[in-house]
């Protein structure tokens, strides 16, 4: 069962439409496999819904105001149209080492980098391009580790496929680990895992050879 989910806060801001893309497609991906989140996020939008109307009602609008509220809210009911025409689209294959992965729909239409390889880890670079927050696919191949880290910003693992476990957990496909400056950790998984990984900072190594980690830490970041 998922355990990790997105705070209420980074859904408001989902909704609002305020987060980055990096972070809007992974809360996407993860309400295609948590239908309580994608329930949670859907109340938050009718609530935003509501509170617009009920703006628009109680302050006194001259017909050309309701006119332009009117038609903002076409606007607004089109363009949600396109959204789910969009969503429709076929979802990606992904064939790494010997598996097959299917990839959620909000991340089948992005361009993707060709999978680069640093020992057990591969890395496939999401073209975002949103300046120091970087997207990437990352396949850690079965017993794979990756040394014990932290980062200055913020690092958000969203497990598509497989499992891993670290310090402060184990997770199942679904989960959503956002995790901070103030959390170290050790990702390890048995039998392989295939994540979604955004980070705004480069990889802090906390032990030793941290030089010759680098590889590594430029590979994930
Ligand atoms: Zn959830």
């Amino acid at each position: 069962m998922i355990k990790f989910h997105p705070n209420t806060e980074l859904l408001q801001q989902y909704v609002a439409g305020t987060l980055p893309a990096s972070l809007s497609v992974a809360i996407s991906a993860h309400h295609e496999m948590c239908d309580a989140c994608a329930k949670k996020a859907a109340e938050l939008e009718s609530q935003a819904a509501l509170a617009t109307f009920d703006d628009a009602t109680t302050s006194e609008l001259s017909a050309n105001e309701l006119d332009d509220a009117m038609s903002m809210m076409m606007n607004d009911i089109t363009a949600d149209a396109d959204i789910d025409e969009f969503s429709f689209e076929s979802r990606k294959e992904l064939t790494v080492g010997d598996r097959s992965i299917t990839l959620p729909r909000s991340l089948s239409h992005l361009s993707m980098s060709r999978f680069v390889q640093a020992g057990k880890l591969a890395r496939s670079r999401l073209e975002l391009e949103e300046g120091s927050i970087r997207t990437s696919l990352l396949f850690i191949a079965p017993g794979g580790t990756i040394p014990e880290h932290t980062h200055t910003g913020f690092e958000l693992t969203l497990l598509l496929d497989g499992h891993f476990s670290d310090e402060h957990g184990e997770y199942v496909p679904g989960d959503f680990i956002w995790l901070d400056d103030k959390h170290d950790h050790t990702p390890y998984t048995e039998n392989g895992c295939l994540c979604l990984a955004v980070v705004n900072s480069a990889l802090h190594f906390n032990k030793g050879l941290s030089k010759l980690l680098n590889p590594i830490g430029e590979l994930i970041y």
